[in-house]
């Protein structure tokens, strides 16, 4: 019989499942989102013919789903693989939705699984639900892609060359059976390639270094004053914004190398720095791979790509803009993201200046408080995804009930 996939979510990526999966004749999709009035718009909107999406790789693909719904009890059983393609602050929502509807042995991830997505599973499903079924977690989104129009075109600027991907063995499942699926669905790129574990890719998490440490460097030397056009992320990085980013994804490595020390059996050699993540996602898409920033500055798939601004009118009516700290590369990747890896660090006893400096500028313009006097004790981390918010404070209960070292 066909696979019954469940896409959780209504957004861009679920655009893009939606056709390249709903174009498959193995396969029914069914949405369900719990956002309001979303299930009603999508499905509404969709035409007989499908989503239409169009790929940098010169290809189409048109895709229904038989079913969208808000209520997951009409909606999620029966379901053989759930994936959640959505911001990383509705895991838990969506999880909870889901779980009186499913069964230990369902095949169940998020993509991208940012912000230690086993945790949230493992708090949400429990342990033994989560060691029984196949988890998955993919470091990032395999594409970079916009709606067009909503419930009929959504276009993939770019797609990844190669991602890694967390997954755990099932009872009915092996983990590299639901790799091997994963991949029939999402096509041929980008590869997916097994990570060693999911401790790896919560630290891998690109974004959390990208966003917060690329906006704490343009904005410094900010001067207030409202831009006349939203600048440029990546391509107005400048030698200091490299050079931020290469000490944040090297105190990232070093808590690899402490944790390592203590725990040699636990394998994170997938967990890689920014610079070579770089080189294999985007390999010739780049132009000059001499330093982080010039990689930043000639990477096609950054071009044109902007920060996140909201649209003023100055005094003489002109158009003028101002930033967006409530845009996700802060309310996402600073507690989902960012906070995680400086809780890891914590745990293992890694000091990490270069992290805090940015998680000290963000929290300023985010007004939150997650670092206070360089401890990781602010009154904000019960909201962020970090091993504290689950409860744990030292590292071996943290390693321990998260399997990433035996029991
Ligand atoms: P999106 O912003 O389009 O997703 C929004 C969707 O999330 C909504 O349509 C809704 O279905 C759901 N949602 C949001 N808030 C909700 C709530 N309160 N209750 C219920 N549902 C809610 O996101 P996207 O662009 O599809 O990206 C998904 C994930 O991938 C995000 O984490 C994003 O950071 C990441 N990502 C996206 C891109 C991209 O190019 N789009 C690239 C890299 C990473």
């Amino acid at each position: 019989g066909k696979r019954k996939i469940l896409l959780c979510g209504g957004g861009n990526a679920i655009h893009v499942l939606t056709s390249y999966i709903g174009s498959r004749t193995d396969c029914d999709v069914a949405i369900f989102s719990t956002f309001p009035g979303e299930a009603n718009r999508i499905r509404d909107a969709i035409p007989d013919e499908g989503i239409h999406c169009v790929n940098d790789l010169g290809e189409e693909k048109y895709g229904k789903p038989v079913q969208v719904s808000d209520k997951a009890d009409d909606v999620v059983p029966g379901s053989d693989v759930i994936i959640l393609a959505i911001p990383s602050f509705t895991h838990k929502l969506y999880l909870k939705a889901v779980a009186p509807f499913v069964q230990p042995g369902v095949i169940i991830g998020a993509m991208p699984g940012e912000g230690g997505f086993d945790l949230c599973a493992r708090y949400v499903l429990g342990s033994d639900f989560v060691d029984q079924s196949n988890l998955f977690a993919l470091e990032t989104l395999p594409w970079a892609c916009r709606i067009v129009e909503y419930g009929k075109r959504v276009e993939v600027l770019g797609t990844k060359k190669e991602i890694d991907v967390g997954i755990s063995d099932g009872k009915n499942n092996s983990a590299k059976s639901v790799l091997d699926l994963l991949q029939q669905l999402i096509g041929p790129l980008p590869i997916l390639k097994p990570a060693c574990n999911f401790l790896a890719v919560t630290l891998m998490n690109i974004n959390s270094v990208w966003h917060p440490t690329i906006s704490y460097a343009f904005y410094r030397n900010w001067d207030g004053q409202p831009f006349d056009e939203p600048p440029l992320f990546y391509y107005g990085a400048e030698e200091f914004t490299g050079e931020k980013l290469a000490k944040v994804s090297d105190e990232v490595l070093s808590i690899r190398t402490k944790i390592q020390e203590k725990y040699p059996d636990l394998d994170l050699s997938s967990l890689h720095h920014v610079r070579e993540w770089m080189l294999t996602s985007y390999g010739d898409d780049i132009g000059d791979k001499s330093s982080i920033h010039t990689m930043l500055k000639t990477n096609k798939g950054y071009r044109g790509l902007t920060h996140p601004t909201r649209e003023i009118r100055a005094d003489d009516g002109t158009r003028k803009f101002m930033p967006n700290f409530q845009y996700r590369y802060f309310t996402e990747d600073v507690p989902m993201g960012l906070c995680v890896t400086r809780g890891i660090a914590e745990l293992a006893g890694v000091p990490t200046p270069n992290i805090d400096d940015v998680i000290m500028w963000c929290q300023g313009v985010m007004n939150k408080e997650y670092l206070v006097d360089g401890k990781f004790v602010g009154h904000d981390i019960p909201s962020t995804c970090s091993p504290q918010a689950y409860g744990f404070v030292n590292l071996d209960d943290f390693l321990r009930a998260n399997k990433y070292i035996s029991p």
